[in-house]
C-alpha cells in the first residue's frame, strides 16, 4: 500500500467535509435502536427499516425486554417489510440472549469491553457479519471503528486504491490507517454550509449527536458522506463523475 494513497483518501475526508458537511448517521434516539437498524438495514432499503422500526416502537419492541418477551411469531410479523423477516427476528432474539447470558442485560456493560474483545463476540453471532458489528460499535457503542460498506467499496476501486473484492477488514484498516491522523482536526461541526447541492442528510438525532471520542466522530461522519456519494453520484450502473465532489481524484 502507498503512502499517498492513503494521503489521498485524507483527502476526500477533507473536501466531503468541507462542502457537505455532518449527515447525522445514525437516525436513532437509543443504542438498542441503531443495533435493531443494524440487523434490519441487511439485504433491504433503509425505507424499510423506517417503516419496520415504526411498527417495533408502536408495539413497544425496541428494548432488549420487548423482544425477549415477545413470541418468535409475533416478532416475524412486526419485522415483515424488513424484508427475510424470519431471519431477523431470529437474529434480534440470539443478540438479546448474547446480551443476558454475558452482559446481565446491559448494553452499557457489553460497550464498556474493549473493541478487541467485544467485536470477535458480535461476529460469533448468527446474522452479524463484519458490517452490521462495527455498525454496532461505531454507532451504539462509540467505538472507534471504521464501517466499510459496498459504498466505499466500489469509491475506493473506480479510484484505483483497492480493488472491490479486498477483504473487509483490510479496506477498514486502509480506511482507519489514512483517516487516524486528523482526527482532531477534522471536524463536521465546523463545517460552512454551501449554496451548491446538499444530500439528503438525516436530521439530527439523539444517537448523531451522542459524545464521541474525535477518531469515532471522524469515522462515523466520513462514512455518513461516503454512503452520501454512493447514492448520489457513484451509482452501481453508471457513476455521475461530472458533479462529484471527488471528480478532482479521479485516477
Ligand atoms: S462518481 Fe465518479 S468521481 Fe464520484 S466517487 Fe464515483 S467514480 Fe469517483
Amino acid at each position: 500500500m502507498k503512502l499517498s494513497q492513503e494521503h489521498e483518501f485524507r483527502n476526500y475526508s477533507r473536501t466531503l467535509i468541507r462542502v457537505w458537511g455532518p449527515q447525522h448517521w445514525w437516525p436513532a434516539r437509543t443504542r438498542f435502536e441503531v443495533i435493531v437498524g443494524a440487523y434490519l438495514v441487511q439485504n433491504t432499503a433503509w425505507t424499510n427499516v423506517e417503516k419496520t422500526l415504526r411498527r417495533l416502537r408502536a408495539s413497544a419492541l425496541l428494548t432488549p425486554q420487548g423482544i425477549r418477551r415477545t413470541p418468535l411469531r409475533r416478532l416475524q410479523s412486526v419485522l415483515r417489510p424488513a424484508g427475510y423477516f424470519r431471519q431477523k427476528a431470529r437474529s434480534l432474539k440470539t443478540f438479546v440472549a448474547f446480551l443476558d447470558q454475558h452482559y446481565g442485560g446491559s448494553l452499557s456493560r457489553m460497550f464498556s469491553q474493549p473493541t478487541a474483545t467485544l467485536r470477535p463476540q458480535l461476529l460469533a453471532l448468527n446474522g452479524v457479519g463484519p458490517e452490521t458489528a462495527d455498525s454496532i460499535l461505531l454507532y451504539a457503542g462509540q467505538h472507534p471503528i471504521f464501517v466499510v460498506d459496498a459504498y466505499t467499496r466500489r469509491i475506493l476501486d473506480r479510484h484505483h486504491i483497492l480493488p472491490a473484492n479486498t477483504k473487509y477488514d483490510e479496506i477498514r484498516s486502509f480506511c482507519e490507517r489514512s483517516l487516524a491522523p486528523i482526527a482532531a482536526q477534522l471536524r463536521t461541526e465546523n463545517w460552512q454550509p454551501g449554496t451548491d447541492f446538499q444530500p439528503t442528510a438525516h436530521d439530527p438525532s439523539p444517537m448523531s449527536r451522542a459524545n464521541r471520542a474525535p477518531l469515532a466522530q471522524l469515522y462515523n461522519d466520513m462514512h455518513g458522506l461516503l454512503v452520501a456519494v454512493g447514492k448520489n453520484y457513484c451509482l452501481k450502473s453508471k457513476p455521475h463523475c461530472e458533479n462529484c465532489p471527488l471528480q478532482k481524484y479521479l485516477p
